[in-house]
Formats: C-alpha cells, structure tokens, sequence
C-alpha cells in the first residue's frame, strides 16, 4: 500500500521537484501552494498531483486544507514542511511586517502543519516530518535577520519534536540546502550571483532542486528509520556545522 505524502510549497521550486519525486517513489502525493493558481494548475496538469491551496500561516487553514487532503487521500504519513518566503532587508530598515511574514510562514508555519498530523501519526505509530530548514538558518545571513531566525528555529522545533516522535515511530528531521537554482534564488541580480555567491560554494555551481528532492526521499523511506533529529546539509561544501 502506498503512503500518503503532503508537501507544503509542493507546485514550485524544490516543492515541485519533492512531490515529483515522491510520486515517482510510489507515495500517493499532495502539493499544497498559497496563491499562484496559474503555477499550481500547470503543475497539477503536468504530474497528475492534486493541488490543494492554502496558507500555512494560518493553523485553522491548514486544519482544514489537511482535511481535505486526507478526505481525497488518506491520512498523511509523510509531512514534508517546505513552503518559505523571503522578504530581505538589512536590520535597520527591516519593517515589523518584513519579519512576521517570513516568522509566521516559515516557522510558525510548521507548528500549524504538523500539529494537525501529529496525533494521526502517533496512533498509527509511523511518521515522517521533514522540514526544509536553510543554510542561512545554520550561519546566519546579512539582510536576512528575519529568514535566518526563522531557519535556525525549524531546527530548534526538529531536534525537539524528534524526541517527542522517536518512541513512536515518527522521525522528524531537516535538510539545509545551499543555494538551489529556483525563481527565488534567480531573483538575485545575475551579477552578484557570478561574481559573490557561486564563488563561494566548493562545488562551483548551484544545486538542483532534485538533489534536495532526493535527500527527502531517503528520509521518508523505511530505510531511515533510525535517523531522527539529523540535519543534512546540502550546499556544495560552502558551510559545515
Ligand atoms: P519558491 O519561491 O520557488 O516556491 C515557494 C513555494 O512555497 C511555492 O509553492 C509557494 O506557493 C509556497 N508558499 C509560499 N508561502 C506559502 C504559504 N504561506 N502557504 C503555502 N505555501 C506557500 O521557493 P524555493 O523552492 O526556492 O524554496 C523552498 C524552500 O526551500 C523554502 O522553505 C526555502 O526557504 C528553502 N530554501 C531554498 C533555497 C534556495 O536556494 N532556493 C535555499 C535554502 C532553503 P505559490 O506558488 O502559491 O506562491
């Protein structure tokens, strides 16, 4: 029997490649989105993966977005926490909204997803929570106090929760990627990206979302049982913990 799997963010970017993955592993997957109808439909057309849209900055949304989810699906046994946005800006001009758009998406975020399922996976004494935490979450990143708080917290809420799960049967983990080629990293103007940030990374390049994809795939899997509470770093050796 298939397991279900939801990915938060699962239409774009990382998401995308991660739900593409997981259906190509044999998982009965979810993709939820915010707001980017256009994206999300042509993701859903493409793959043949539901899109469900709601905002995980919400608790009662999720709630009810799980809801649906699991009335189309079954109840979900893989939680991938990945939806995460940016909003940079240097400390000093940053605004109150600035930081609590990106605390409330990316890190409460993962409170009001994984709340919902929690008890589910408790009574059926398997789960998997895999959240998709950052580099800059682990360093530290100019411009980005509010992002980089936000990440360092998901590893803070993965290391708790994986004690909380382990007699369970759920593990809890996080992947901090590098930079990724996705829309929100070819944001960066293409100067700075040549010229200050592919310089620093050993491998000499971006990564591919794939290569996060896969990372989540093995977790999920019943090979990774005993791994919980870990975060792999994926960044082409720009930073080790
Ligand atoms: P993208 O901007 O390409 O995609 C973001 C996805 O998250 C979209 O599907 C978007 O939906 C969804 N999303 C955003 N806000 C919400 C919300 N409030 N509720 C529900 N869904 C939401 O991001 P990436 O693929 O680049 O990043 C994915 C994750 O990886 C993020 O957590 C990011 O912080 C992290 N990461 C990315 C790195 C990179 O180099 N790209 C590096 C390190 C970490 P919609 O399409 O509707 O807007």
């Amino acid at each position: 029997m298939s397991r279900v799997a939801l990915v938060t963010g699962g239409t774009r970017g990382i998401g995308a490649a991660i739900s593409i993955a997981l259906k190509n592993a044999g998982y009965k997957v979810a993709a939820n989105f915010a707001g980017n109808e256009e994206k999300a439909k042509a993701f859903e057309d493409e793959t043949g993966i539901p899109v469900f849209k709601w905002d995980v900055s919400n608790y009662q949304a999720c709630v009810d977005g799980i809801a649906a989810v699991e009335a189309a699906l079954g109840p979900v046994e893989v939680l991938v926490n990945n939806a995460g946005i940016t909003r940079d800006a240097m400390f000093h001009k940053m605004t109150p909204e600035q930081w609590g758009e990106v605390i409330n998406t990316n890190l409460t975020g993962l409170f009001n997803m994984t709340h919902p399922v929690w008890t589910g996976m408790r009574d059926r004494s398997f789960g998997r929570v895999i959240n998709i935490s950052s580099i800059n979450g682990q360093k530290g990143q100019m411009g980005q106090a509010n992002y980089s708080a936000a990440k360092a917290g998901d590893l803070g809420f993965t290391k708790a929760l994986a004690q909380e799960g382990a007699a369970k049967g759920i593990t809890v983990n996080a992947i901090c990627p590098g930079y990724i080629g996705t829309e929100m990293v070819r944001a960066i103007p293409e100067k700075v990206l040549n010229e200050r940030i592919i310089p620093q990374i050993p491998v000499g390049r971006l990564g591919e979302p794939e290569e996060i994809a896969r990372c989540v795939v093995f977790l999920a899997s019943d090979d990774a049982g005993f791994i919980t509470g870990s975060t792999i770093s994926a960044n082409g050796g720009q930073f080790f913990v």
